[in-house]
């Protein structure tokens, strides 16, 4: 029953999310429309080919991060979280060697286990890594990536830390509504549908920001 019910929510919140994307992609659908039929109407196609593929490319984008998600089939394993955050340091490496950032990460090892879908658990942290890279771009400090983990109240802790551009008060106090961005090709989906994620595992999540001093993302998996 308890596995039914939280099925339940979980297509819940995934069909809430598809309504949200539905309603997102008619905006630069009808821009490209309107913007097809001008350039039909003056004949000047060169004049709005950048727009109309800019459009192209943020509906792909909305896309992408929808589907990374409802993609994934939502069963559960117990499984280590220190495993899970081994492996996904090593796919991280390569993100930031990328990207010309330092990683620095520190585990604590527990035998307790969480109960959860490690594709969506990995999905969550990609999708903090790939906000931090964005905030780092434009900051002009070192690049410094920390990933640390604990145990606090029975819960297994990861703090996600960077030195990116942070955030004023104003963008902080939206942050998880569906689609607030401050990126001209955001999408805005990545936070609220990690925050939705990590709370259909019986999780907490927070985000802590300074402007010009960075950002602390926390999350919390509950141990068995
Ligand atoms: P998107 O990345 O598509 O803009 P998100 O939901 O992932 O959407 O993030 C929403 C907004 O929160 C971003 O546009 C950015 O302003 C802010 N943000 C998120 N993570 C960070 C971070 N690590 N550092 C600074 N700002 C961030
Ligand atoms: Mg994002």
């Amino acid at each position: 029953f308890q596995s039914l019910l939280t099925f339940h929510h979980q297509m819940e919140a995934v069909s809430h999310i598809a309504a949200g994307v539905a309603h997102e992609l008619r905006n630069p659908l009808s821009v490209i429309k309107g913007f097809i039929q001008l350039a039909d109407l003056t004949n000047d196609y060169n004049k709005y080919y950048e727009t109309i593929l800019s459009e192209l490319d943020r509906m792909n984008l909305i896309i992408e991060d929808f589907l990374s998600v409802s993609r994934k089939k939502i069963e559960r394993k117990y499984q280590s979280p220190v495993d899970i955050m081994q492996s996904l340091v090593e796919i991280m490496k390569s993100e930031c060697l990328l990207h010309g950032v330092r990683l620095q990460y520190d585990f604590t090892d527990t035998s307790k286990k969480v109960h959860v879908n490690e594709s969506m658990i990995k999905q969550v942290m990609l999708n903090l890594l790939r906000n931090s890279i964005e905030a780092f771009e434009k900051s002009d400090s070192e690049k410094n990536l920390q990933i640390e983990t604990k145990i606090e109240d029975n819960m297994f802790v990861i703090h996600v830390k960077d030195n990116g551009q942070g955030m004023p008060e104003e963008i902080l106090s939206k942050l998880g509504r569906p689609f607030f961005t401050t990126k001209p090709s955001g999408t805005g989906i990545g936070i609220p549908l990690c925050k939705k994620i990590i709370e259909d595992h019986g999780g907490d999540f927070k985000v802590d920001s300074t402007y010009n001093i960075g950002t602390t993302v926390t999350l919390g998996l509950p141990l068995e």
